[in-house]
């Protein structure tokens, strides 16, 4: 039996998951799956009914589970609250709190939305590419940070950090991947400007050396970002910081054309994850019916592969999802011409229908 831990989050993550949830009530069901959910909160929603948008009982609950689910969080609610208190930090701490070091965001571009893309349909067609990110150290936590008054004015700082063993463990993580993948793995730094990027370059060297069957290359970020929006296909793997992975993954994302479409897993090093869709609670469409639910449905595939050792209910998932793309159903943000528009739940029901066919 596994426990997954139901975080909802805020805007669209309550329609999204509800529609998440459904697909695991159905593996319960007709694969003798014993997944058992428990409700927690996290972000806006936590910050309402706790005081805090990262409460206790959250990591306490989360420490108990095999496994954490998350929609999204944020909104312009809370957008005035002070720093320590917004959404955005309730998901840095439980990344951070659980060790969360590792962040795969798959880049696949499914053949039915080939026309989403914004780059041409040769560029991209079967684009399946794995952006690795570091996810809990870099820029986005190092000290010292802050703003301040210096020399009369004021003086804004964050600090890129990385110790080796932060950077080898994310490497191996990588060429892990890679091993499974097609063997290659792309490290992507700016080495040519920045120290704590010579020490990555260096790190990731050290580590390719027990994975004799992967092939590792070096890019600056700059070219990277290029290469991508260029020629994605030529990337396997791609493993990079934590700053410079946020960028690239939103870029690789697009490349797809559909945010709404891509899921993500943020794994511990004994592959214990948090899922998620890669895109936010996007307040826009909130309440409204119409968000895509496919990259949270997605998270769950992922979350079966990755964590809970299910790696042909995951297929499933995929298959189910590809069947009802082949069928021509679509919701509002994939949609092209003459596509049956569908709203959030029936896109849920018609999975879960897949599913079970
Ligand atoms: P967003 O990803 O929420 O939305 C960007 C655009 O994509 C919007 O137009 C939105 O309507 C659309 N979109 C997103 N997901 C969609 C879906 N499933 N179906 C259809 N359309 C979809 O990004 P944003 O607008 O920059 O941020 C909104 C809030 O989300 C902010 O508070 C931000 O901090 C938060 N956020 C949270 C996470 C997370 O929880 N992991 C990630 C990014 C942003």
């Amino acid at each position: 039996m596994s426990k997954i831990l139901i975080l909802p989050g805020d805007g669209i993550g309550i329609e999204i998951v509800a529609q998440a949830v459904k697909v695991i009530d159905s593996l319960n069901r007709n694969h003798a799956m014993e997944m058992t959910l428990v409700n927690g909160l996290l972000g806006g929603a936590a910050y309402d009914e706790t005081g805090s948008p990262f409460p206790d009982e959250t990591i306490r609950i989360a420490k108990e589970c095999d496994s954490i689910l998350l929609g999204a969080v944020g909104g312009p609610k809370w957008e005035s609250l002070e720093r320590s208190l917004r959404p955005e930090r309730g998901l840095l701490g439980i990344r951070s709190e659980l060790e969360l070091f590792s962040n795969l965001r798959p880049a696949i571009l499914y053949p039915q939305l080939a026309s989403a893309s914004s780059l041409k349909n040769e560029i991209v067609s079967g684009l399946d590419l794995m952006i690795v990110r570091e996810l809990v150290g870099g820029i986005y936590f190092g000290e010292p940070r802050g703003v301040e008054i210096k020399n009369g004015e004021r003086f804004g700082v964050n600090s890129a950090t990385y110790y080796e063993s932060e950077i080898a463990r994310i490497g191996h993580s990588a060429f892990q991947i890679a091993q499974k993948r097609n063997g290659r793995v792309c490290s992507v730094d700016k080495a040519n400007v920045l120290e704590v990027s010579e020490l990555w370059r260096d790190v990731m060297e050290e580590v390719s050396k027990e994975y004799s069957d992967v092939k590792l290359s070096h890019l600056y970020v700059d070219n990277a970002a290029m290469q991508l929006v260029r020629d994605p296909k030529q990337f396997d793997v791609m493993v990079t910081s934590n700053l410079f992975g946020d960028v690239l993954s939103d870029c690789a994302a697009m490349l797809t054309g559909s945010i709404g479409m891509l899921p993500s897993a943020s794994l511990d090093k004994n592959n214990f994850g948090m899922y998620e869709p890669i895109h936010g609670s996007a307040p826009d469409i909130a309440g409204k019916d119409i968000a895509n639910p496919l990259a949270t449905i997605l998270s769950v595939s992922m979350m079966l592969r990755y964590s809970l050792n299910q790696a042909e209910l995951a297929e499933k998932i995929d298959s189910a999802v590809s069947d009802v793309l082949d069928q021509g159903y679509r919701t509002k943000d994939i949609a092209g011409d003459s596509q049956k528009v569908v709203g959030t739940e029936e896109m849920g029901d018609l999975v879960v229908k897949a599913l079970e066919s």
